[in-house]
């Protein structure tokens, strides 16, 4: 069957002006109000019109290893066409977004909490907001709660690199450690780089509580973190150094036998921009010509060898694959599956 537009316009405008549909958009309230029920008999129940999504978290195995992705709210991007790709013509960028069906207006950056369960092991993979970084991040404590996932039982944190979406739930509001009994890894690259008085001394006045918020985060946990390199950090969790978002970024390989996945970090964000446009240099990648070399080398070697990957800005539950296409990559969201 043809569905004619303009047709089809008509006919949903004719729908929207129906009064039973705007009934049914009313508060229960507010139809009983209108519609008293009649004498002696009990109102009928109202209907379940809860709004709140499914719990934020999705299983899958890379061998006997578990890995569970946990939503952590996300951030908003307002007018993502402008200023958002450095080297981008706001044009462009607005019909990326559009051509993957996404707000021009205001652009989620979701926030995704890898954790792995490898034997007695509990070990996550970046620590999210911690409810510190906007009202609509900060989902992660209620997810991991649903997950079963208790942060008592973390027994590693490791970091892929030390921005604020990426390490404020370290610690509380008030400076207090969440993972009580956790050891918390870090690039050596990257702690040096944050770390460095010269650094801190010589950024830019935007970046200078970038570099407060690392010591803030990270001096709770003095005395148990451990600087790592390339190389295997823990049986089963290989470091990949990634650099160029920022100077130490790195991405873990998980695996155990032949089974293997990969926790990217950010070498990309959001894949309808930058693996459709592997070029597109996005505002947070602090040297972004060696993002993007680091983007295509870690893109390509996905694709060659078909690792699934989970993207910490990705779409939840954030796991897949990526292909190569002419210009970019093209990403391909894990099947769902019922059991683990
Ligand atoms: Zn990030």
């Amino acid at each position: 069957m043809d569905i004619d537009r303009r047709g089809f316009a008509v006919a949903t405008g004719a729908l929207l002006a129906m009064p039973f549909l705007t009934r049914l958009g009313s508060s229960p309230a507010a139809a009983q109000a209108a519609a008293p029920a009649p004498a002696g008999t009990a109102p009928a129940a109202a209907p379940n019109l809860a709004t709140a999504q499914a719990p934020g978290f999705f299983r899958f195995k890379v061998g006997s290893h578990i890995v569970t992705v946990v939503n952590d709210g996300y951030g908003v991007r307002p007018n993502p066409t402008q200023g958002f790709v450095r080297n981008a013509e706001p044009a462009a960028v607005e019909a990326a977004l559009k051509a993957a069906f996404l707000p021009t207006d205001a652009l989620r950056l979701p926030y995704t909490v890898t954790f792995l369960q490898a034997g007695e092991k509990l070990i996550m993979f970046d620590a999210g907001t911690g409810g510190q970084l906007g009202a609509t991040a900060g989902r992660m404590a209620a997810n991991m709660q649903a997950a079963g996932l208790d942060p008592a039982k973390v027994t590693e944190v490791i970091i892929t690199h030390f921005h604020g979406d990426h390490i404020s739930g370290l610690t509380t509001a008030d400076d207090k450690p969440v993972f009580a009994n956790a050891e918390i890894i870090v690039p050596k690259a990257e702690w040096d780089f944050w770390t460095d008085e010269g650094n801190a001394s010589r950024a830019a006045d935007a970046m200078k509580p970038a570099f407060a918020a690392v010591k803030r985060r990270f001096e709770p946990y003095k005395g148990r973190t451990r600087e790592i390199s390339d190389g295997e950090v823990l049986p089963g969790v290989v470091a990949l150094s990634t650099p160029g978002h920022t100077p130490g970024h790195t991405s873990y390989l998980l695996s155990d036998g032949s089974a293997q996945a990969l926790v990217l970090g950010d070498i990309t964000n959001r894949p309808e921009l930058n693996l459709a446009h592997p070029n597109w240099h996005l505002v947070f990648d602090m040297d972004a010509d060696l993002a993007e070399k680091t983007r295509r080398e870690v893109l390509d070697r996905v694709a060659t060898d078909r690792i699934r990957c989970i993207g910490y800005h990705f779409p939840f539950p954030a796991n897949g694959y990526v292909a190569k296409e002419a210009e970019g990559y093209r990403f391909f969201p894990a099947d769902w599956t019922p059991e683990v």
